[in-house]
């Protein structure tokens, strides 16, 4: 019997943890109080990713019935290539990224992979594939190594050290009294949004994941922050098939393509140009957050000249 303990008290220790990383996830995402309605179609196969070619077809969703959240939304994102989502909040930006992730299911249209519809594989293997920034990173509790290698558990040392480089953090962490082995999370050292945020970026570049997701939420950040967190962005960005919710119109001038969202559908989509060109609702929100983003600058430089 007593051999018996040990592992039963181990596989409990284990269990505990696995536990605490599941709900850490989901509450990553804000899913503690979702019911878990999806699950594997029978038979279902893993993913098979060729490019990462992201498609969204004619997708209707609705979280209840009596309210519409998309309406027939389509648009591809090509492998490699990066599209932004912007639109006023609660136009629907987040829920497009739980789709692809099939937190939910579509109720008509479809979103695909590389052509395989999100439904017909597996779980595990949809999940693998996509790398996500969110906007407020939850840390484990345990070491900073820990978070950044929790992207992939068999990362080298040396690859923790280049991936948080990658993400300018490397010489935040280095200048902590125990480094890369300090304790992070709610019972550890408590870093700041931005701190963290770069933490999930490194533990993305571990990740190396070929579908990736930045829900930025750089709006609570001072310029400076928002300046290296978006150079950390870009590195990871780099030839992956990227989705961009933007809230600060200056990160997506760059992507690919805009996708202006409003009322569950697409009001506008094009390049930064086109859409300035066109006149309509970017270009307008263009115009009020560069007149914000003035104003803010002729705040602090008056501040600096008291
Ligand atoms: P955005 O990211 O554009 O600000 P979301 O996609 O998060 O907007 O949400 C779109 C709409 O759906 C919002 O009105 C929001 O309140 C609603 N919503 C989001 N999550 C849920 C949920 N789990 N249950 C019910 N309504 C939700
Ligand atoms: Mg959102």
């Amino acid at each position: 019997l007593m051999q018996l303990a040990v592992p039963l008290n181990f596989i409990g220790f284990v269990y505990r943890e696995i536990r605490q990383a599941v709900t850490d996830i989901e509450q990553m995402f804000g899913l503690l109080d979702m019911k878990q309605e999806v699950t594997d179609a029978p038979g279902a196969a893993p993913l098979a990713i060729s490019d990462g070619t992201v498609r969204f077809e004619d997708v209707h969703f609705a979280y209840d019935a009596n309210r519409q959240i998309l309406k027939g939304v389509s648009f591809e994102v090509p492998a490699g290539k990066t599209v932004a989502i912007v639109g006023p909040s609660g136009a629907g930006k987040s829920t497009i990224s739980r789709l692809l992730f099939r937190f939910y299911d579509v109720q008509q249209g479809r979103v695909t992979v590389d052509g395989q519809d999100v439904r017909e594989v597996t779980q595990e293997s949809l999940r693998a594939a996509i790398g996500m920034v969110p906007q407020d990173t939850v840390l484990f509790n345990d070491t900073i190594a820990y978070n950044i290698r929790y992207g992939r558990n068999d990362a080298t040392k040396e690859e923790v050290v280049y991936a948080a480089e990658q993400a300018q953090i490397a010489d935040f962490i280095e200048r902590l009294p125990e480094g890369f082995d300090s304790m992070v999370g709610e019972r550890g050292l408590k870093l700041s949004g931005g701190e963290k945020q770069r933490v999930a970026i490194a533990r993305t570049i571990l990740k190396a994941p070929p579908l990736l997701i930045l829900d930025e939420a750089t709006s609570a950040l001072d310029t400076q922050t928002e300046q290296s967190i978006q150079a950390a962005l870009d590195v990871v960005s780099r030839g992956r098939t990227t989705i961009v919710i933007a809230h600060r119109l200056s990160t997506v001038i760059n992507a690919d393509q805009i996708i202006v969202l409003r009322d569950g559908t697409i009001a506008e989509r094009g390049t930064h140009a086109e859409l300035i060109a066109e006149n309509g609702l970017y270009a307008s929100m263009w115009m009020r957050q560069r007149e914000a983003t003035e104003a803010e600058e002729r705040l602090r430089l008056a501040r600096e000249a008291e």
